[in-house]
């Protein structure tokens, strides 16, 4: 049986928005108390990709180089077999941020940074094995959260509870919002192959005809994402495990001598990609960030840090009225509004990008399967082979993004 609790703000999921506004708001001196349903952070299928807007984030905050000191591999520039035709598609040195590079850490080491880092503050809790059920209103204000833990139901009463509780966010869902599906047309198919000695380093993307797979480099192994297009995987599966393993196989010749790793499809997990938002991410007392307020597709790795830019523009915004105690929840109302003018337009562009990357490249790839014609390169990409400099636009598209967010907020240090 847990006792009731009381936070001044509770956050509800360990995310990348979670995770990153928790240390925000314990620097600003806030109380602050974090949910995550699971005990731990390590937990697959979540993106590894740490942007140079992120990385800036990081400097802002002194912790850059506490963080690159954990293993990361650097990514400089992106890369994909077209055909069998190898094309620069990102060229990060280009940028003008500190850090030219993303780093490929897996997303739990982030957030375990990311924790230890929050830990030092007085203010922050971070409260594991716990789910966030419902909100507690009380004349049209959301006063706090119903949660349950192993010792039970809880209740933790809050002045701003923010669902960071990504896309299928429940919090959303009890607090009555209007999501708007914008669609994907895709799933992907994610899965381990071994990482030979010989293998050249670094992430990459490989297109033929009819098939696209993405293989992110983790050191010993390849975390391989395939696209397949929404709902197909029945078919696949329907054609067996030898049809799939020779899919894979013509798709990155590379790594065609190893696909009979794949000895079952309980190494194939499924991942169903949404693209959606939210007409409006709050209510007084509520606010929703990151996927919970807009869920991204994985097109470009953007999803990450664009839950983080949410956290430091919340910050920035309800740091200090939330340090303030003579600031009361209703009093709060008005800057919710102004975290979502500040960012639904970052949003909304990157999403329509990703749309389009989704309907003009991705489906188009799918869909060549029948044609026996080879996958063609784009011809803009044909133009940024020819014209390198272009690849300076799709590595700030994506490493940096729209309406990048600095923290103007900052605390002593510890
Ligand atoms: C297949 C796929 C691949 C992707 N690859 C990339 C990539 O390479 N790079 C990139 O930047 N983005 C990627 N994305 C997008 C990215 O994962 C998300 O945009 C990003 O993680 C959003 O962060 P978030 O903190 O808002 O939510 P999430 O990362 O979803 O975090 C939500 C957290 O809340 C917890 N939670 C959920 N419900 C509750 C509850 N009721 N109570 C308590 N805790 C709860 C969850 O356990 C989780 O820890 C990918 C997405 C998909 C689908």
């Amino acid at each position: 049986m847990n006792a009731p609790m009381s936070t001044r703000c509770c956050i509800v999921g360990g995310g990348p928005a979670g995770m990153m506004l928790g240390l925000l708001l314990a620097r600003a001196g806030v109380d602050v108390t974090v949910l995550e349903k699971h005990g731990d952070f390590l937990r697959d299928f979540r993106g590894d990709t740490v942007h140079p807007s992120t990385l800036d984030v990081m400097g802002d905050l002194g912790l850059l180089d506490a963080f690159l000191a954990r293993p990361h591999d650097e990514a400089r520039h992106l890369r994909a077999t077209i055909s069998g035709q190898q094309v620069g598609l990102a060229d990060f040195s280009r940028l003008r941020t500190r850090c030219k590079f993303i780093a490929m850490v897996p997303q739990w080491e982030f957030l375990d940074f990311l924790r230890d880092e929050a830990q030092a503050w007085p203010g922050f809790r971070l409260l594991l094995n716990t789910e966030g059920t419902g909100l507690v209103e009380r004349e049209g204000q959301v006063v706090g959260v119903e949660a349950r833990n192993a010792a039970g139901p809880l209740q933790i009463t809050a002045d701003l509870v923010v669902a960071c509780d990504g896309r299928r966010s429940v919090l959303r869902g009890a607090a009555g919002l209007t999501v708007r599906d914008i669609g994907a047309p895709i799933d992907v198919l994610w899965m381990r192959l071994p990482k030979k000695p010989t293998d050249p380093d670094g992430s990459g993307g490989y297109i033929d005809t009819g098939h696209f797979m993405a293989t992110i480099d983790r050191t010993d192994y390849w975390q391989c994402a395939y696209v397949i297009a929404k709902g197909g995987i029945a078919a696949i599966q329907a054609r067996g495990l030898d049809a799939f393993r020779a899919e894979v196989a013509v798709t990155v010749p590379p790594l065609a001598d190893r696909v009979g790793h794949i000895a079952s499809w309980d190494d194939v997990k499924l991942l169903s990609v949404t693209v959606d938002r939210l007409a409006q991410w709050w209510k007084p007392g509520l606010l929703c960030i990151g996927d919970a307020a807009h869920a991204m597709s994985p097109i470009g790795g953007v999803g990450i840090n664009l839950a983080v830019q949410d956290a430091v523009a919340t910050a920035n915004l309800l740091g200090r009225a939330l340090a303030d105690p003579a600031v009361d929840a209703k009093a709060l109302t008005p800057l919710l509004s102004r975290v979502q003018r500040r960012r639904e337009f970052p949003a909304r562009v990157t999403q329509a990008v990703q749309v389009a990357v989704q309907n003009r490249l991705l489906t188009p790839v799918l869909q060549s399967g029948g044609s026996g014609k080879p996958f063609g390169v784009p011809w803009a990409l044909r133009l940024a082979q020819r014209f390198p400099i272009l690849q300076g636009i799709p590595a700030y598209a994506v490493g940096v993004g729209v309406r990048p967010e600095r923290v103007d907020y900052l605390a002593p240090p510890v």
